[in-house]
């Protein structure tokens, strides 16, 4: 299995640290706001390389953390007159809600930054042991230049760096490559106390302690989008391998941007939509499809018509595991019958071929073709002749490889309006009793089928999507 290391810029072997085990990290969100679409595809290519490491028979530790203390969620708890804990508690409710309606697994674990303080009071005193940190008026310093590797990630060289750097008159810092590790309480800001006054961690040195914390020193895969490459990643590196002195992690994988006319979709540009918004115009079992519908590493744009062509997609599979299920509810025969071991020997050949293209750095492009030619032999070789043994392995098959990729090849079912009203009933029924929680799971459940509740005056109506 082959895998682009962003660390060597090349397609490299996997070779796990322990056996038939894979550790991995991959940056999570920031909790301050509903995630878009960009910050999608990394939830849902890292879920793919997972499930697929799976059906190879590994062991994932898989871990994700949530960035609940930051700048943006200060704001925003200003802004809003709430804690920094109301809004970071909000917004990590909503991803999972996301996470879920993306299809995406839960993390084996999903650390809160705010709940490992401890390890990074740790790991920065550790670091100013070692002498590769100092503390300024309750600041304390990465000092960059002690790190020699410092750079190997990115191919940056720190005096192209500074060269570069806009000057700062930040009289403070020893060197202005220098980077925070901890940073003094502000008036009005959550702190936790600390050797160096109270105050609150920088950003990198999170993902360092719950990597090291969850997953043990050395890691195999550390994943995130490239825009975090730097600095982001080359300053974990160099915190971690200065306090370890072992290597981070073996591989450094990075997906490319959505992009919207060509542009990085992002929250300070403006131009993005939620994952929320498109789930309301389509099922979001086609943003999925349509984010593993190019590989990885390129770019992909964001359209109508490119999305409404993974919506098409999608159902030709849909449609061909229904009538799959449909052939097999009515297939007279159980055993196989003449040449029809022909069919499942190329059927078996395309699940090679599918395993070829994600052992080739996860091509998912190549491997939902596959699929496709799958779907394409059942729609040709199985009739209502075929015997049932056949006509099993086809519709596993097709299910097997479609859940590998966390693609939904069964058609949700639809729900009857006379359910609908039975369930919006039920939702009166909690808001009269004042069970909030419950009225919000039954409008939740209802919208992840599609269906869109509207309070009017008039009384609640709904639509469907
Ligand atoms: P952020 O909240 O900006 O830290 O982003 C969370 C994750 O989403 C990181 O892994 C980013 O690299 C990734 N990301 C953000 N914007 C995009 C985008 N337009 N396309 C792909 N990945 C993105
Ligand atoms: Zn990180």
């Amino acid at each position: 299995m082959k895998i682009y290391n962003t660390l060597t810029r090349k397609k490299e072997e996997f070779i796990p640290i322990e056996e038939g085990k894979v550790r991995m990290y991959v940056c999570g969100p920031t909790v301050y706001n509903y995630i878009h679409i960009g910050n999608a595809r990394p939830v849902i290519f890292f879920d793919t390389v997972r499930r697929y490491f799976e059906y190879k028979g590994y062991e994932v530790n898989y871990v994700s953390n949530y960035t609940d203390i930051d700048d943006k969620i200060i704001n925003k708890a200003n802004e809003e007159g709430v804690s920094a804990k109301e809004i970071s508690e909000r917004y990590i409710k909503e991803y999972q809600k996301d996470l879920k309606s993306l299809n995406v697994k839960p993390a084996t674990h999903h650390p809160r930054a705010t709940e490992e303080i401890d390890g990074m009071i740790e790991m920065i005193s550790d670091l100013i042991e070692k002498g590769f940190a100092y503390e300024k008026n309750g600041t304390v310093y990465f000092k960059t230049r002690k790190f020699d590797e410092y750079g190997k990630l990115s191919k940056k060289n720190l005096d192209d760096l500074e060269a570069g750097a806009r000057i700062a008159v930040d009289e403070e810092k020893e060197d202005s490559m220098d980077f925070v590790l901890w940073k003094p309480k502000k008036e009005g800001e959550p702190a936790w106390d600390s050797p160096w006054g109270e105050g609150r961690p920088g950003w990198h040195i999170e993902c360092s302690v719950m990597s090291t914390t969850y997953l043990g020193e050395e890691i195999d895969i550390h994943g995130g989008g490239e825009d975090l490459i730097f600095p982001h990643h080359e300053n974990e590196i160099a915190q971690t391998e200065a306090c370890t002195g072992k290597t981070m992690a073996r591989y450094w994988m990075h997906n490319g941007f959505l992009n919207i006319d060509n542009k990085k979709m992002s929250k300070s540009e403006g131009n993005f939509f939620t994952v929320r918004e498109i789930g309301e115009q389509y099922p979001l079992s086609v943003l999925r499809f349509f984010m593993l519908s190019a590989h990885y590493r390129s770019p992909i744009n964001f359209s109508k018509d490119l999305v409404e062509a993974s919506m098409h997609g999608l159902e030709r599979i849909q449609n061909a595991v229904f009538n799959l299920e449909y052939a097999l509810d009515n297939a007279v025969d159980e055993s196989l019958k003449d040449r029809e071991e022909e069919v499942i020997e190329k059927i078996e050949a395309l699940n090679r071929k599918f395993e070829e293209a994600m052992d080739d750095d996860f091509n998912t492009a190549d491997a939902i073709s596959v699929i496709f030619e799958i779907v394409k032999i059942t729609n040709s070789e199985i009739t209502a002749e075929s015997s049932k043994e056949l006509i099993r392995k086809a519709l596993d098959k097709i299910l097997l490889l479609s859940d590998v990729l966390g693609i939904e090849a069964k058609k949700e079912e639809e729900l009857l309006d006379e359910d609908i009203e039975k369930k919006i009933q039920e939702r009166q029924e909690a808001r009269k009793n004042r069970d909030f929680a419950k009225a919000d799971a039954i409008r939740d459940e209802l919208l992840e089928k599609g269906i869109i509740l509207e309070d009017t005056r008039e009384g609640v109506r709904w639509k469907r999507k």
